[in-house]
């Protein structure tokens, strides 16, 4: 029997009446005290998503698009005031992409074969709800991403999200129901908890009602998601390293690795983190970066200093995460004009401020002998990770080479390393990268389940 809109919205009223037993104590919606809450909820929501039409899930999904747009400036400040990290700027751009390119229903698509003995589909079916936790560097971002990809998927979503971020990831959350109500669909399409802590995240993993965890973030977390004994997408961390050889434009390669690096202060996890470039081309790639480029260039001491600074026994200095260059050189007693945004210097692949993933405008130069050498270098660099890395190359038989050793899910040639989310290059947005177990760049068809159904010896009326 087919759906009508009119049952849809009889099973939308009955399911909404049951939840209004259940407390929202911050008045948001979506917020619950307590985590096996939030997933009873969501698991109700899937109920009537689950039973909307392709056509219906989209309109949501347009909604939760035009709010993005309308609140990408509120966001974008909430994010940086409360992390302290980034730039609003380039957030404001970063939430624009994730409106107007993140996959929607398009990408939920059925495969068929016809023949003699009948048809047969392969459909993508939603897992049900799915836990996500994100990360503190794309706050909002991610949570928007993630919700819009697993929305059209037919899923519900249960995010744990970074508790620094959790203002910013609660007034996300709480607009993405507004647009799903607006837009006829339930409430409690996206939930969390109020105080989100490894506890809530333990319960998420280990509850019966998750079929599927998406984790972004470093490698603690995706370490844990698949020790967790459920499906997981890990999206972990990366330590790009952008090779430059000498048939490079390098001019254009310093201008696009400075642009990739400073975007929103280096927090992308696919940023350029240093460069490795052949030993002819060095000297010129660091004068066109300090010249034209507003790069700084650090003496030793000045590297020492900052090594100290942001590197502390326990890993980062969370208070350099995501901070622009000024900033950092302030830090280490060095005043410098407004329009210095990375610090540059050359060292050897092992400087702690080029062998660690630090997320700020921080470019390490590895001198190469050869292309041989600086692929080699780079793949060390890249610790595994098989995260990102860029190329700025004119020759074909050099970049092949390179994507076969470093063996990434991102490889950007020639571009600073946002064209790879779409931005100033072709092809979808994603802020969950699953590096690590391989699915690559999200998006809505990563949130389903394949089903074949077969009908024998019918239907094919060829
Ligand atoms: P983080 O690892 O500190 O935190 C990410 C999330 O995981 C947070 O919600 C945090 O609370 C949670 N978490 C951390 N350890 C956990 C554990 N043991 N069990 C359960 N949850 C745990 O990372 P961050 O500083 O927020 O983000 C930066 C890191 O994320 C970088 O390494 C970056 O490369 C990576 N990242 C990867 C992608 C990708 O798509 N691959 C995207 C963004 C960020």
């Amino acid at each position: 029997m087919p759906v009508s809109e009119q049952m849809v919205q009889e099973i939308v009223k009955a399911v909404m009446a049951k939840m209004e037993l259940k407390a929202e104590p911050t008045g948001k919606k979506g917020i619950f005290t307590d985590m096996n809450d939030a997933i009873a909820a969501a698991k109700e929501a899937q109920k009537v998503l689950r039973v909307m039409s392709m056509d219906q899930r989209e309109k949501i999904i347009s909604n939760i698009r035009k709010k993005t747009i309308e609140n990408a400036e509120t966001l974008a400040r909430m994010g940086v005031e409360e992390t302290g990290m980034g730039n609003v700027g380039h957030k404001i751009l970063k939430h624009r992409l994730v409106a107007e390119k993140t996959p929607g229903t398009e990408d939920i698509t059925t495969t068929a074969w016809s023949g003699d003995r009948g048809l047969t589909l392969i459909e993508m079916g939603p897992f049900g709800v799915i836990g996500a936790i994100t990360p503190c560097t794309n706050p909002s971002e991610t949570i928007l991403c993630n919700a819009i990809g697993m929305i059209a998927g037919g899923n519900t979503v249960v995010f744990n999200p970074h508790p620094q971020a959790i203002k910013t990831s609660i007034f996300t959350i709480n607009m993405i129901n507004e647009a799903s109500l607006e837009a006829g669909g339930p409430d409690n399409v996206a939930c969390t908890v109020e105080k989100p802590t490894l506890e809530t995240s333990a319960i998420m993993m280990k509850h019966k009602d998750i079929p599927l965890i998406a984790a972004t973030g470093g490698p603690g977390v995706v370490t844990a998601v698949l020790s967790s004994g459920k499906r997981g997408i890990g999206a972990g961390a990366g330590n790009p390293p952008a090779l430059v050889d000498e048939t490079a434009d390098i001019r254009k390669a310093a201008g696009d690795i400075v642009n990739g690096c400073t975007f929103d202060n280096n927090l992308p996890c696919i940023a350029e983190k240093e460069i490795v470039a052949v030993d002819s081309v060095v000297d010129e790639l660091m004068h066109y970066m300090v010249s034209e480029q507003g790069c700084y260039l650090a003496s030793k001491e000045e590297q020492d200093k900052l090594v100290a600074t942001v590197i502390t026994p326990k890993g980062l200095n969370r208070k350099c995460v995501g901070r622009d260059a000024k900033t950092l050189l302030g830090m280490i007693g060095v005043t410098v004009p407004d329009n210095i945004r990375c610090i540059v210097f050359e060292g050897e692949k092992e400087h702690p401020l080029i062998a660690e993933e630090l997320m700020m405008p921080i470019l390490g130069v590895v001198r190469a002998k050869d292309f041989d050498d600086a692929v080699e270098k780079a793949v060390w660099l890249e610790h595994g990770n098989r995260h990102s890395a860029h190329i700025h190359s004119k020759n074909i038989d050099n970049i092949t080479k390179y994507a076969r050793a470093i063996d990434t899910a991102i490889l950007v040639k020639n571009a600073p390393s946002y064209a790879a989310l779409g931005f100033g290059g072709e092809g979808y947005c994603t802020f969950t990268i699953a590096s690590r177990t391989g699915e690559g760049l999200t998006s809505a068809s990563t949130f389903t389940k394949r089903r074949r159904c077969v009908m024998s010896d019918s239907l094919c009326i060829r």
